[in-house]
């Protein structure tokens, strides 16, 4: 029997609804830049050829509901509500046509990121781990499985802050929709069941602070929610 020298870390799986079962996150891939109003806001514009990425550890997930400190290392530290898409079948160079029969449900996501140090590896032409990829940073809401859903290709998305309306779009303004990115993704990856893909935040994005809590719905997907605390 293998042994370790120290537990190995717990699995984080979100809850699905309607099903007992969990769904075991593998991999968390981002979009960049996928709306242009929030392109535009960034000071730079939507790539329409192809969509880029980045990614944040498994282990850097956290349920919504939950409450969390104000990470270390910045002073502008920002909310990014998203629409994710979950991986139920594997796939490599899938095609756009059966892009979605790859996709098992619809969440909702927060990229949270420190604003400050993204910005600072934009402008040295680093990349951007210090500022998206750190602890706690990809909040997660449960799953909706598309049996449930279908494959929802517009519908508000809004995000709140202390119950003021702070990010108002539609999925249906983004630029690569989720059958083009699992079609893109798929010829650099190997596609597993688990994986993640957040696909990017339309504009309004801005600061929280200790104390605020965040709440997030995209119509015919689900709600989210997080609150910030001191940090520790
Ligand atoms: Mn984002």
């Amino acid at each position: 029997m293998t042994s370790y020298i120290f537990p190995p870390q717990n699995v984080f799986a979100a809850p699905i609804r309607g099903r007992s079962e969990l769904f075991p996150i593998q991999r968390i891939f981002c979009v960049g830049r996928n709306y242009e109003a929030h392109a535009r806001e960034m000071g730079t514009v939507v790539d329409r050829e192809a969509p880029f990425y980045f990614t944040k550890a498994a282990c850097h997930a956290v349920p919504s509901g939950s409450t969390i400190a104000y990470p270390p290392g910045t002073a502008n530290y920002h909310y990014e509500l998203e629409l994710v898409a979950a991986i139920g079948k594997a796939g490599f160079a899938i095609a756009a046509e059966a892009a979605l029969s790859h996709v098992f449900g619809y969440a909702c996501g927060l990229d949270m990121t420190r604003r400050d140090l993204q910005l600072q590896a934009r402008e040295k032409q680093r990349p951007w781990d210090l500022g998206k990829d750190f602890e706690q940073s990809a909040v997660l809401s449960d799953i909706a499985p598309a049996d449930l859903i279908g494959h929802p290709d517009k519908g508000r998305i809004v995000l709140k802050v202390n119950d003021v309306v702070r990010q108002n779009s539609d999925i249906g303004l983004l630029i690569h929709r989720v059958s083009a990115l699992v079609a893109h993704l798929s010829r650099y990856y190997h596609l597993q069941p688990g994986d993640l893909i957040y696909t990017g935040t339309p504009e309004g994005v801005g600061p929280v602070v200790a104390g605020d809590r965040i709440e997030g719905l995209i119509e015919g997907v689900g709600s989210i929610a997080l609150a910030i605390r001191e940090h520790d």
